[in-house]
């Protein structure tokens, strides 16, 4: 795995806002090489992508990126079927100028369901036959594509992202926790007296509710309070 170089955060003032994008670059003449792709949101590629250790272009984790940035850069949310037709004409096949892949050889029925399916369905398949290139479609750079954001398995548009549900979930118990770990003592740094002792307590585990009901702790320390932790 190489080495990735962050890219310095973007100077300039951003581009302005480009239509939702579909591969619709055109090639222009550069004047130190051949003639090159350019694709149709070029603006956006400080924003999008970055270099490797190899000075390779590669693109970013759509899920770090803000959604503004997503937005405006040709890739706002939109829904399945949305992305699909879009990606139906960056293969040429909604204009009738199939490109000779056939649209990765999928048949309508196959084609997936939800942005979360593109990236097994589209983006492994457009990487290699064998669906071992997840870090290629990782590293991919095609920042025009309309799959591009999703490649992640992810929707970067998702109101949920950046929620861990299951966090929420144990964090109430995480004093009681803690404080069965130590034998009675107090957690360092957490002050708060567990949900078992200030709530109803009917929630509480039998060793929780054994602790509640000890006498307080005296100020000389036990021996269990200088054991030293573990783990
Ligand atoms: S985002 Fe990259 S890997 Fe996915 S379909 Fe587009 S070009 Fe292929």
């Amino acid at each position: 795995m190489s080495k990735v170089i962050p890219a310095p955060a973007p100077t300039q003032e951003p581009p302005k806002t480009v239509e939702p994008v579909a591969c619709r670059g055109r090639m222009i003449v550069r004047e130190e090489r051949h003639a090159g792709y350019q694709p149709e949101n070029h603006e956006w590629r400080a924003w999008l992508c970055e270099r490797d250790a190899k000075c390779k272009l590669i693109g970013k984790d759509p899920m770090t990126l803000p959604l503004d940035v997503l937005t405006a850069s040709g890739h706002p949310s939109a829904r399945t079927s949305a992305v699909i037709f879009r990606l139906r004409v960056a293969h040429g096949v909604a204009t009738g100028e199939a490109r000779g892949d056939s649209f990765l050889g999928l048949q309508p029925e196959d084609l997936p369901k939800r942005l979360t399916a593109i990236r097994e369905t589209i983006c492994l398949a457009c990487t290699g036959e064998n669906n071992l290139n997840a870090w290629e479609v990782r590293r991919c750079a095609v920042y025009d594509c309309p799959a591009w954001p999703f490649r992640m398995g992810h929707n970067p548009h998702n109101p949920q992202r950046g929620v861990n549900r299951f966090q929420k979930a144990v964090s109430p118990a995480e004093p009681c926790r803690q404080r069965f770990q130590t034998g009675g003592a107090a957690a360092p740094g957490t002050d708060l007296a567990p949900p078992c002792q200030t709530g109803t307590g009917q929630s509480a585990s039998a060793p929780a509710r054994q602790l509640a009901s000890a006498p307080a702790a005296s100020s000389t320390p036990t021996a269990s309070d200088q054991e030293p932790e573990h783990g």
